[in-house]
C-alpha cells in the first residue's frame, strides 16, 4: 500500500485492527454490524423530537405557498410526502435471485416520487431553503408566522429574495432540490457540482437559470470550494451538506409521516413486530436524519441499516474505525468511483456519523452491477423506476438473512422468532426526474447484466 499513514497509524495497522477494512479496500461487498449500537445509553445530541416537531410545523406553514408555487403539490395540500407500498413481486425476485428466504413483508418508501425534486433531497434541501427564507422575511418584518405564506409567491417577495443568493455543493440531487426551490422563490443560485454529477442534472438546472459550476474533483472538493466562495459574500447563504442541522431536521420529519402511513396500513411496529429500514447513504444527512427520527419514535423496535457502494463506503469507514470525517475512502486507496452518483461521497459528515455511532444497527456495501440488476428487476416486477443510487437499500433484507453477521444480529436482539412478523422498508431515494431515454438505458443495462449473471 502506497503512502502509509492515516491519522497517525499505518494502513497496515488499521487493517490489523479492523480486518473488514481489507475487504473494503479490495472492493468486496461487506456486511457490518455496529458494535456500539445500543438502545440504552445513546450519546446525547442537542437535537430531539422538539426540534423535529418545530421543523414539521414550519413545513405546515409553508404548505399553502408550495401548493401555489408548485401545483403538482396541490393534491397533497402542499406537503412533501411519498407513497409507501408493498412490493411482493420484488420480494419474490430477491428470494429467487439471491436464493434466500425473506420472512416478513417488504415495502418500498418511494421518495423517488417526492414532488419538486424527485428525490430524498426534496425533504432536507427544500426544508432548509424554506427555513432560511422564513428567517429573512421575519427579520425584515415582511411576514408574521400566522400569515398565509402563499404571499411568498408574489412578485414583491421574488424581488426581495433576488437580493440574496444561495449556494450549495452537490453530486447532483441536492443541487436540483436547492436550485429548483431557490430559483422559484426568486434567489440567485449557485450550485457547485462534483465530477460525478450527471449531465442531465446540470442541464436541467441551467435551464432554470441556476448557475452551475463544475469541478473535476469529487464531492468534498465541490463543497469546500462552494463554502469558500460563499463566505466572501454576506448576502450568500451556503447550504452545508456536511454540517447542516437544518437539512438533517428536514429529513427527520419523514419519520412521523412514515408512522402515520404504517398505522393507516395496519402495520404494527412493537416488541413482536420488528421494523427494518434500509437507507442508501452518501454524506449521511438524508439517511441519518431519517434514522434519527425513526429511533425517536420506534426506539428499540426499529433497526436501521445504511447501504453504500463498494467504491464509496465513507460512512462505514468512519464508523468502523471511529475516524468519522477524519478519513476519506481515498486515504485507504478506495477510489470513490461509482455509477451511483447520489452516493459518490468519499468523506462522511462528521456531525451525522457521530450521531449514528450508537443508533445505527449496521451497514453494508453493494456493487454497481447489482444496483442495475435490481433496477431492471424492480421496473419489471413492480413498475417502479429508480436511479441506480436508490436501489442500494434493496439488498438489505437479503444480507440480513444471508450473512452470518446478520443472523448473529437477529439472535443477539432476540428477533429470530419474530421475523415472520417483520416489516422491511427499503428507502427508495430518487428517480422520477431521470429523463426517459436515460432511464431506458439504465433498464437496458440492468437487463444485460441480468442475462450475464443468470447462472451466478
Ligand atoms: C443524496 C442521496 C442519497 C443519500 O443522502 P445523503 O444525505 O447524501 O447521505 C441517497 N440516494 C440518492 C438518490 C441521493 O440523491
Amino acid at each position: 500500500m502506497e503512502n502509509d499513514s492515516v491519522c497517525g497509524k499505518t494502513k497496515m495497522d488499521w487493517v490489523k485492527e479492523f480486518p473488514l477494512l481489507n475487504s473494503m479496500i479490495l472492493g468486496d461487498e461487506v456486511f457490518w454490524v455496529n458494535p456500539h449500537y445500543t438502545d440504552k445509553k445513546v450519546n446525547q445530541v442537542p437535537l430531539g423530537q422538539k426540534e423535529i416537531d418545530d421543523a414539521e410545523a414550519r413545513l405546515l406553514r409553508f404548505a399553502p405557498y408550495l401548493a401555489k408555487a408548485f401545483p403538482v403539490t396541490k393534491a397533497q395540500k402542499g406537503l412533501i410526502e411519498s407513497p409507501l407500498v408493498f412490493i411482493l413481486q420484488m420480494q419474490k425476485f430477491l428470494e429467487d435471485w439471491f436464493m434466500v428466504n425473506i420472512p416478513g413483508k417488504l415495502l418500498v418508501k418511494e421518495d423517488n416520487l417526492l414532488p419538486i425534486a424527485g428525490s430524498i433531497k426534496a425533504r432536507g434541501g427544500i426544508y432548509e431553503v424554506l427555513k432560511h427564507s422564513e428567517d429573512l422575511a421575519l427579520e425584515n418584518q415582511l411576514l408574521a408566522m400566522q400569515d398565509d405564506y402563499s404571499v411568498l409567491s408574489s412578485s414583491y417577495f421574488k424581488e426581495f429574495f433576488a437580493h440574496y443568493s444561495i449556494a450549495v455543493g452537490s453530486t447532483g440531487n441536492l443541487g436540483l432540490s436547492i436550485g429548483i426551490m431557490s430559483s422559484k422563490l426568486g434567489y440567485q443560485v449557485c450550485v457547485h457540482m462534483s465530477a460525478d454529477a450527471k449531465q442531465w442534472k446540470k442541464d436541467m438546472l441551467r435551464s432554470q437559470g441556476v448557475q452551475v459550476l463544475e469541478y473535476d474533483s469529487d464531492y468534498s472538493r465541490a463543497v469546500e470550494e462552494g463554502r469558500k466562495i460563499a463566505q466572501g459574500d454576506p448576502n450568500c447563504y451556503f447550504i452545508d451538506d456536511e454540517n447542516s442541522e437544518d437539512l438533517f431536521l428536514g429529513y427527520a420529519v419523514a419519520a412521523s409521516g412514515l408512522k402515520e402511513q404504517l398505522e393507516d396500513m395496519n402495520v404494527s411496529v412493537d416488541k413482536d413486530h420488528p421494523l427494518f429500514v434500509y437507507l442508501p447513504c452518501g454524506v449521511g444527512g438524508g439517511p441519518g436524519g431519517i434514522a434519527f427520527g425513526l429511533k425517536l419514535i420506534f426506539g428499540e423496535y426499529v433497526h436501521c441499516f445504511f447501504a453504500e457502494p463498494t467504491h464509496s463506503p465513507c460512512m462505514l469507514l468512519g464508523l468502523l474505525t471511529g475516524l468519522h470525517n477524519q478519513a476519506a475512502v481515498q486515504d485507504f486507496g478506495i477510489d470513490n468511483q461509482t455509477e451511483a452518483d447520489g452516493l459518490a461521497v468519499g468523506r462522511p459528515s462528521g456531525f451525522v456519523s457521530r450521531i449514528m455511532k450508537n443508533r445505527l444497527s449496521g451497514s453494508y456495501t453493494v456493487q454497481d452491477d447489482v444496483l442495475y440488476i435490481l433496477l431492471s428487476a424492480l421496473n419489471e416486477s413492480e413498475h417502479v423506476q429508480l436511479e441506480p443510487s436508490a436501489l442500494a437499500g434493496m439488498v438489505g433484507p437479503v444480507r440480513l438473512m444471508q450473512t452470518k453477521l446478520g443472523q448473529d444480529y437477529l439472535s443477539t436482539h432476540n428477533l429470530m422468532g419474530k421475523m415472520k412478523n417483520a416489516t422491511h422498508i427499503v428507502w427508495a431515494t430518487g428517480g422520477s426526474l431521470v429523463p426517459r431515454e436515460i432511464m431506458a438505458e439504465y433498464i437496458e443495462k440492468g437487463n444485460r447484466l441480468t442475462q450475464q449473471n443468470k447462472n451466478h
